[in-house]
């Protein structure tokens, strides 16, 4: 989201998100940052809410483009920066580090960052103060009294904006469906305690590695229980290792362990705390469930807990890992057996307090599907007495105006996505991915075209290789009238094409994709390769 008055914008978060569809090989998504460019230089800075990826994923590529300041909570710097080292960005950014209740002026606008509780820690909500009034971003929130760490959510400064006057409430509707209230970080403890207490064997939970409250009563529970605990998996290691350092966690001495350690430890004396709760094959839980992890394999009375929500679209390959560590004999505790998981999102009854401390003029549903927002403002029109007029539904792309008086949707604007591939941190061409995309469905064929030079007549037969195209293969004498239809084209082609060699690959290119999609209806990615000797 961007905000801007006049000739000055700020930019609130920059995430990463999922591809919808399958994408082929791309793992990542962030928005295409081209709509910006017309506003090169009224950008005065990032602002971030959080570290968690779908706020902070995209902050290397945006700055590669936008190089300005960032603000920031102190852990979610730390987050920031191990993203920048990655990139090789260190050196090149400014990132200033806040507090709560820290405000900062950036030209015409000031930002309060206000701290809220969430799964993740350091996290902050936005007071934005521009001349036509304050508007409020909640970032992802949930109204939790007693985190696990750090301070619960300041409802105080929220309400101390809501007497002053607050024109919009940009509020996170990722559980607008959701009646009552979030549980508190905390509810999950008693469950863990018991888990721990029936145990015989290791016991395995699995955790997003950026639900750091988690991690800290993992390691609590397994103190009180005299176990030790290995960090397994690359996001895992890294963001205990930062909120570690930092002092967000508290580990005391010798409770963390390598695995070569934990390797020489009995099994009731060890938990492993590991990536890979959606099912992922390459996380440390898939792979211990499959094969080996680093030489660790699930076993017969080993305890698996996996403490986190299932993202939709990821149904599927958590319920063939559960599966598999049945398979190994190990029994699996997930979140419908037990709590072992609290959402860090807003519930109804938490929106309620929020909109009631700030008291908008407008609110504005943010964060989530379309779904999602809409309940969200249905939500406050029947219960928070809020007119629709004064409600906003905006969707990514939409340019919100607010005077003060009215709030109206004004522009609307294509916004596209740029896809990444993770291993290289590259940006993939939506040609590319629209390729991909085209073999996978329609298959290939190659064909290979020998000419004289002289002549201009075909050496030997048009050599015709289809892959995975329906309807069409070396069975049913169709590359026999396929051969035969490339050989007229090149008789029949002009001498100006004979003699360039790329007007002739694309003129048989033509005629061979038009004989495949008239005689099977399929559209396969044709590759010519024309050779004159
Ligand atoms: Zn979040």
């Amino acid at each position: 989201m961007a905000v801007r008055f006049e000739d000055e914008m700020l930019i609130l978060d920059a995430g990463m998100g999922f591809p919808e569809e399958t994408a082929y090989g791309v793992d990542v998504c962030i928005p295409d940052f081209d709509f910006l460019e017309e506003y090169r230089e009224y950008i005065t800075a990032i602002v971030l809410t959080h570290g968690h990826e779908d706020h902070l994923g995209a902050l290397p590529y945006i700055l590669k483009k936008f190089n300005v300041p960032v603000y920031c909570s102190h852990f979610t710097a730390g987050l920031a920066e191990s993203k920048l080292e990655e990139h090789g960005l260190t050196g090149d950014t400014l990132i200033h580090r806040v507090a709560p209740r820290d405000v900062v002026d950036i030209g015409a606008f000031s930002v309060e960052f206000i701290r809220v509780s969430h799964s993740l820690i350091d996290c902050f909500s936005l007071a934005i103060k521009t001349p036509v009034g304050t508007i409020i971003h909640t970032g992802d929130y949930k109204v939790d009294e007693t985190p696990v760490i750090g301070e619960p959510i300041d409802l105080r400064s929220f309400r101390r904006y809501g007497q002053e006057g607050v024109l919009a409430l940009l509020s996170d509707s990722t559980n607008a469906t959701v009646p009552g209230r979030t549980p508190s970080e905390r509810a999950v403890i008693p469950a863990f305690q018991e888990i721990f207490s029936e145990a015989h064997g290791r016991i395995i939970v699995a955790a997003f590695a950026s639900s750091i409250h988690r991690l800290q009563i993992v390691l609590d529970v397994a103190q009180q229980f005299d176990r030790r605990v290995c960090v397994l998996g690359r996001s895992m290691q890294k963001n205990v290792e930062v909120a570690d350092r930092l002092g967000y966690l508290d580990t005391p001495e010798n409770l963390l362990v390598s695995l070569n350690e934990a390797k020489q430890m009995s099994d009731d004396e060890i938990v492993f705390l590991v990536t890979g709760s959606q099912g992922e094959s390459r996380a440390a839980l898939s792979q211990m469930a499959t094969q080996s992890y680093k030489g660790l394999t699930i076993e017969e009375g080993d305890t698996v807990v996996l403490s986190a929500r299932i993202i939709p679209g990821n149904e599927r390959l958590i319920s063939r890992m559960i599966g598999n560590i049945y398979k190994r004999g190990a029994n699996i505790i997930e979140e419908k057996r037990r709590l072992v998981h609290v959402s860090g999102h807003a519930s109804q009854e938490d929106i309620k307090i929020m909109t009631e401390a700030v008291r908008p003029k407008f609110v504005v549903p943010i964060h989530g599907e379309y779904r999602m927002l809409f309940r969200h403002k249905e939500f406050v029109k029947n219960h928070l007495g809020y007119a629709e007029s004064n409600i906003v539904l905006i969707e990514n792309g939409d340019v919100l105006e607010l005077d003060g008086e009215h709030a109206a949707v004004v522009n609307r604007r294509e916004i596209g996505r740029t896809f990444i591939d993770e291993t290289g941190f590259e940006e993939i061409e939506s040609e590319t991915v629209k390729q991909r995309k085209q073999m996978a469905y329609e298959g290939i064929v190659t064909l290979i075209v020998i000419v004289n030079a002289e002549t201009g007549e075909l050496e030997s037969p048009p050599e015709i290789v289809p892959r995975g195209v329906r309807g069409f293969d070396t069975t049913n004498g169709h590359i026999k009238d396929a051969q035969r239809i490339v050989a007229a084209a090149i008789s029949g082609a002009s001498r100006e094409t004979l003699r360039d060699e790329s007007l002739l690959k694309e003129h048989v290119r033509i005629e061979l994709k038009r004989f495949i999609q008239r005689l099977t209806g399929a559209r396969p990615v044709i590759l010519p390769v024309v050779r004159q000797i």
